[in-house]
C-alpha cells in the first residue's frame, strides 16, 4: 500500500479543498463535515451520518447509542482488527468471539446462532446478556449479512456493521452498511476511502439514535455547554472532511481498479503451493486486501522480499491469542478452529488502485516462481 499515491493522483482537487478550509476559518464541525456526512450517507443509502475521530469511536458510539454497557455481551469475530474488540470494551460491555467461514474469512452465522441458543439455555448464566453483534466485512468481502440479520432479529440483538474495510462493497444489490441498525466506517489512510490522518463515521436510519450520537461525540451536548449524556470528544475535522469529499467522488473508480487487479491475480496466479478464495456470485467485493494462503509462508515472504515486493499479514495473531486477551476473553467453547487454522498461512499481496500493470505482473511472476 502506498498512502501518498492517491494524494498525487488527485492533488489539485485536494489542494483546493485544503485551501478552502484554511480560508473559511471553520476547523471543527462546520459545513465540510455536514456536507460529507450527507454525501457519504447518501452513497451508502442510509439516512444519517455522524462524523467522528476514527473507526473505533464510530463502533463505540453506536454501542453507547443503544445503551450497551456493563453486563452486556457483544458478539464479533476474533479474526479482525483488534479495534473492533477495543470498541466493545470501551463502552464497558464484554466481547464474545466467534469463528469465521473459511471461504470468506467473515463471521460464521451458524456459530452465532449456536452460541445464542446456549445463552438461552443458561450455559453462560451470570456472564451477561447478549445485546449486539458486530459483523466485520473483512478485506472488503461482505459478510453473509442477511443470515446475521435474521438471527439478530430472532434474538433481539442490535446489528452494528463494521465496514472499516468495505467502503462501497455490496451484498446482493445493496451497499454494506445499509443492512444493520448502525454502520461504522474508518477513514484511516490505508482504507479504501482514506483521509490524510484519522477519521470515521457512523451511519443509522434511526433518528433518536442519530441525535444521541451527535451529542455523544461532543461531550454529551444536546445544547451548547449543557451535557444531556456523559459523552466523549470524537469529532471529524473540517480538513479531513473536505479531503474525504474529494476522495468519495473517486471511490467507485478506485474500487473498480482494485477489482481489476484482483481479477488479474486470480486469473494468473498458478502456483500449486498457493491457494486463493474465489469471489462468490451475488456480492461486490472491494478488495481492501488480496489475501492468499501458503503453508510455508515465511519462505514465500523471503522470496517476495528478494523481488522487492512488499506484503503483510492481516492479522498475524487473532484477538483471542493476544497477550491482552488470552484466557480472559469469552469465546465459543469448542474454540475457533478456522481462525486458528488460517492464521499461520494468510498473506496479503500488494493491493491499491495506483498499482500499474507492470507492478501486478511482477507480483504474479514472483509468486509463480516460488518453489517452496
Ligand atoms: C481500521 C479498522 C477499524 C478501526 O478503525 P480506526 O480508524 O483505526 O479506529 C475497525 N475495524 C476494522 C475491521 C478495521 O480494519
Amino acid at each position: 500500500m502506498d498512502p501518498s499515491a492517491s494524494y498525487h493522483e488527485d492533488r489539485d482537487e485536494i489542494d483546493l479543498s485544503i485551501k478552502r478550509v484554511f480560508e473559511s476559518g471553520y476547523f471543527i464541525l462546520g459545513n465540510e463535515v455536514k456536507m460529507f456526512e450527507k454525501e457519504f450517507a447518501d452513497y451508502v443509502g442510509v439516512k444519517q451520518g455522524v462524523g467522528v475521530a476514527n473507526g473505533t469511536d464510530a463502533i463505540e458510539l453506536a454501542l453507547r447509542a443503544c445503551d450497551v454497557g456493563p453486563g452486556d455481551i457483544v458478539f464479533t469475530v476474533s479474526h479482525t482488527a483488534v479495534a473492533t474488540v477495543a470498541a466493545i470494551e470501551r463502552c464497558g460491555a464484554n466481547p464474545f468471539l466467534l469463528d469465521i467461514l473459511p471461504e470468506s474469512y467473515t463471521i460464521n452465522p451458524e456459530s452465532l446462532e449456536k452460541v445464542l441458543l446456549e445463552f438461552d439455555r443458561g450455559k453462560y448464566s451470570g456472564k451477561g446478556s447478549p445485546k449486539a453483534v458486530i459483523p466485520v466485512h473483512l478485506y472488503g468481502h461482505p459478510v453473509d449479512i442477511s443470515a446475521v440479520i435474521d438471527i439478530a432479529k430472532k434474538y433481539n440483538l442490535y446489528v452494528i456493521e463494521d465496514c472499516a474495510q468495505a467502503h462501497g462493497a455490496m451484498f446482493l444489490d445493496k451497499m454494506v452498511g445499509s443492512f444493520g441498525d448502525f454502520a461504522a466506517f474508518s477513514f484511516y489512510p490505508t482504507k479504501n476511502l482514506g483521509a490524510i490522518g484519522d477519521g470515521g463515521i457512523v451511519l443509522t436510519n434511526q433518528i433518536d439514535k442519530y441525535e444521541k450520537m451527535l451529542a455523544l461525540r461532543q461531550y454529551g451536548w444536546k445544547y451548547r455547554f449543557i451535557s444531556s449524556y456523559s459523552g466523549i470528544n470524537s469529532r471529524l475535522d473540517e480538513l479531513q472532511a473536505a479531503i474525504l469529499r474529494v476522495k468519495l467522488r473517486k471511490l467507485n473508480s478506485a474500487n473498480q481498479r482494485r477489482l481489476e487487479i484482483a481479477d488479474y491475480y486470480l486469473e494468473n496466479i498458478s502456483n500449486p503451493l498457493i491457494s486463493v478464495n474465489s469471489i462468490p456470485s451475488g456480492i461486490k467485493h472491494v478488495f481492501h486486501q488480496f489475501v492468499i494462503q501458503a503453508l510455508d509462508r515465511s519462505s514465500l515472504i523471503g522470496h517476495l522480499k528478494s523481488y522487492s515486493i512488499g506484503c503483510a499479514i492481516h492479522y498475524p495473531m487473532p484477538v483471542h491469542l493476544q497477550p491482552a486477551y488470552i484466557e480472559k476473553i469469552m469465546m465459543e467453547s469448542a474454540g475457533l478452529p478456522v481462525t486458528e487454522k488460517i492464521k499461520d498461512n494468510i498473506l496479503s499481496l500488494p493491493m491499491y488502485p495506483q498499482l500499474n500493470h507492470k507492478h501486478v505482473e511482477r507480483v504474479v511472476d514472483a509468486i509463480n516462481s516460488w518453489v517452496g
